[in-house]
């Protein structure tokens, strides 16, 4: 059995239902606020923690209750912490997340500990990377830290599986010829592409990734599931589930664990995907960031 290394952000999560998104100049109230345990690197750590894969996670946090909080959060979900940096007169990171009437979310991230976290910190725990099989990262965490633990991975010849979200402005073309599978959802596909309604040009949008030099671009369309362009093989599209829709907080990132789980276990790109739809089928209808998370035998139950 082999391990996935999560390298990434943890936050906190002030999630507010709201009756729809502010916009410019525009206040709101709204009934309440839940305080729980997100971020991209933690959610998708705790997902592939929660279906069963052994699975690390290395970031930062800083030295608060926010922090135990979220290790205490990721070790309830089966995840090991011991690759978690508690970095001094820093916060842990923080996102404000509004979710509106039919389950869209809207969010804005401050970065606190996450900012902080550094390519030494990389270097100074490279034992993880060659301790894994498959390294995940998100853009939650400076850039120059994903840069340098991408190119590591790849020279350890572990596989790497990048999910493009927030996408950046300015992505970094070198990055590209690291990554061994790139996930972003429809916006972060249009952002990276530059093609405004990327979804009605997928095959245009993914081929100028892979013309980057990714090898499989897998993008994820929201109720629509998702599309495959694997190496070597003809593009797929594999059809979400039909389900009342909640809460879509970590769709994407229970995506993300779920595919490497299933490739950890020797599954197709699209066998994997397949089960990742199920997995965010099932977070979809539920409220929360990792508290909607399933385990492995609620995704086999359904
Ligand atoms: P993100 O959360 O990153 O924006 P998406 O919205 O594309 O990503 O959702 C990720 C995955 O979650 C989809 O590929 C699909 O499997 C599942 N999903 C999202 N929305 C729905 C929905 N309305 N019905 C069923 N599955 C959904």
């Amino acid at each position: 059995m082999g391990k996935i290394l999560v390298i990434g952000s943890l936050n906190v999560d002030m999630v507010m239902k709201v009756d729809h998104m502010p916009v410019a100049g525009e206040t709101i109230l709204c009934d309440g606020m839940k305080l729980v345990a997100g971020g991209k690197g933690a959610n998708q750590a705790c997902a592939a923690g929660r279906l069963g894969t052994d699975v690390i996670m290395l970031g930062a946090i800083g030295n608060d209750a926010y922090g135990e909080m979220q290790r205490q959060s990721l070790r309830q979900s089966g995840v090991d912490v011991s690759g978690l940096l508690t970095k001094e007169n820093v916060s842990t990171g923080t996102a404000f997340i509004t979710v509106n009437k039919e389950g869209n979310n809207s969010i804005v991230v401050v970065q606190g500990a996450n900012a902080q976290f550094t390519p030494e910190d990389i270097e100074a725990h490279r034992n993880l990377i060659e301790e894994c099989e498959i390294v995940i990262l998100q853009l939650e965490i400076p850039m120059d830290t994903v840069l340098y633990a991408v190119k590591l991975a790849r020279k350890l010849g572990k596989i790497v599986l990048l999910d493009p979200a927030p996408a950046p402005e300015h992505f970094p073309e070198e990055l590209y010829q690291y990554i061994d599978i790139i996930k972003p959802n429809e916006s972060e596909l249009s952002r990276l592409t530059g093609i405004a309604d990327a979804q009605n040009h997928l095959e245009e949008a993914v081929q100028i990734l892979k013309d980057h030099g990714v090898k499989n671009v897998l993008v994820t369309l929201g109720g629509e599931g998702a599309y495959l362009d694997a190496e070597n093989k003809t593009a797929v599209h594999i059809p979400a589930k039909k389900v009342k829709v909640v809460d879509t907080t970590a769709a994407g990132d229970s995506f993300t664990a779920a595919l490497a789980a299933m490739i950890l276990d020797g599954k197709t790109l699209e066998e994997a995907a397949e089960f990742a739809n199920q997995v965010s089928a099932i977070v979809v209808t539920r409220e929360g960031a990792q508290d909607s998370i399933p385990t492995l035998q609620e995704v086999l139950k359904k």
